[in-house]
C-alpha cells in the first residue's frame, strides 16, 4: 500500500523510543492539531515505550490521559514527531507508512515517497508545533499551554541548553501566560526535581531513562542522559552505572556506551564511558577519561554538543 491509498484509517502520531516529555507531548499536541485542521479523529497520539516520571507528573498535572503504548510499527501508519532516525523508531515492515515528520533533530531519513517534513533547529518539537497552532489560528487552552510549556522547559533545560533559541524563549513567555504559570523558572525547577529523583532507581533504569542509539560507521553507540539538580545525588552510583553500562555494551554489541549526567545548576556534565576505543572517545569528548569518567564544564546537550562530536570521530 502506498501513502495515497491510505485514506480512512488511524494514523498514529508518535515520538521516539525511550520517550521523553517533548516526544510524548508532541504526539498529543500534534494529533490534536491535525484532527482539528482536518475535522477528523483519525490522528491518535501514541508512545513507543513506557513514559518517564516527569512525563507522568506533567500529564497528570494538566489532566491528560496516558497514551497507548505501541511495541511495533508493523502494518500501521505514522506521523513521526521529535525523531526521524530508524534506530529511534519501532520495528517496521513493508506495510509501515510514514506520512509526515515534525522534528528538531538532524535528518537521517530516506523514504520511497515524498512526504511533508517540518524541521527547525529550535529547542523543542513543541515550539515548532506551537507555531503551527498560531499559524493556523487554532486556540490553545490553559491545559494544552501548560503541557507545551512543560515540554519546552524540559527539552531546553529551562532555557539553559545551547539548543535553546530566542524563538523558544519567546514561546515560553507566551505559553506561561496562557497556562497561568507566573514563574516558569520556578516551575521548571520543580519539574527537574521530579525528574532527578533518581536515588531509588536501579543503574539500568537510570541509564535507560533517556537513552538513544546511534549507528555510526565504526559501530553502534548508545548515549543516555540524566539531568540532576545536584551531582551529589548520584556520584556514589558511578561505579555501579559503569558496571551496568559494560553489561549493556556486551549484550548489545555496542562500540561504546556514553552516559551524560548533567548538573543543570552547575551547567556541566559528568560523562561516564565504556568503549572499545578510549583514544578516539577522548578525542570526541575533547577530554581525558579517568576510570571511564570525566566532568566537562558547559556540556549540557547531547544533541548539539555530544552527538556532533561523536559523528565527527566515529562516522
Ligand atoms: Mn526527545
Ligand atoms: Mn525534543
Amino acid at each position: 500500500m502506498t501513502k495515497c491509498e491510505y485514506m480512512n484509517d488511524t494514523i498514529y502520531v508518535i515520538g521516539h523510543k525511550s520517550p521523553d516529555l517533548d516526544s510524548v507531548v508532541a504526539a498529543i499536541t500534534y494529533a490534536i492539531l491535525k484532527n482539528k485542521l482536518e475535522g477528523t479523529d483519525r490522528y491518535i497520539p501514541a508512545v513507543a515505550g513506557e513514559i518517564n516520571k516527569v512525563t507522568e507528573f506533567v500529564l497528570e498535572k494538566y489532566g491528560f490521559e496516558k497514551l497507548k503504548v505501541l511495541d511495533s510499527a508493523e502494518n500501521k501508519a505514522f506521523i513521526l514527531v521529535d525523531h526521524n532516525e530508524k534506530s529511534q523508531r519501532l520495528k517496521e515492515n513493508e506495510n509501515t507508512l510514514i506520512m509526515e515528520i515534525v522534528d528538531h533533530h538532524k535528518l537521517n531519513f530516506s523514504y520511497s515517497e515524498p512526504i511533508p517534513v517540518l524541521i527547525k533547529a529550535w529547542g523543542s518539537t513543541n515550539s515548532i508545533i506551537y507555531k503551527e497552532y498560531k499559524n493556523n489560528n487554532i486556540e490553545i487552552d490553559k491545559n494544552l499551554a501548560g503541557l507545551m510549556l512543560s515540554a519546552i522547559l524540559d527539552d531546553t533545560v529551562i532555557t539553559k541548553s545551547p539548543t535553546c533559541t530566542d524563538f523558544d524563549k519567546e514561546i515560553i513567555e507566551e505559553l506561561a501566560k496562557l497556562a497561568g504559570v507566573d514563574n516558569w523558572q520556578e516551575y521548571g525547577m520543580e519539574m527537574f526535581k521530579v525528574k532527578s529523583s533518581i536515588s531509588e532507581m536501579s543503574a539500568e533504569e537510570i541509564i535507560k531513562l533517556d537513552y538513544k542509539n546511534f549507528e555510526f560507521e565504526q559501530g553502534k553507540i548508545g548515549a543516555g542522559q540524566v539531568e540532576v539538580v545536584d551531582l551529589k545525588e548520584v556520584e556514589n552510583k558511578y561505579d555501579e552505572l559503569l558496571v551496568e553500562m559494560k553489561k549493556i555494551q556486551e549484550a548489545g554489541k555496542y562500540h561504546s556506551i556514553v552516559l551524560m549526567i548533567t548538573d543543570i545548576i552547575k551547567e556541566g556534565s559528568v560523562v561516564l564511558v565504556v568503549t572499545n576505543d578510549q583514544e578516539k572517545m577522548e578525542k570526541a569528548l575533547e577530554n581525558k577519561l579517568v576510570d571511564g569518567q570525566v566532568y566537562i564544564e558547559g556540556l549540557l546537550s547531547r544533541k548539539k554538543q555530544l552527538t556532533p562530536n561523536l559523528t565527527e570521530v566515529f562516522d
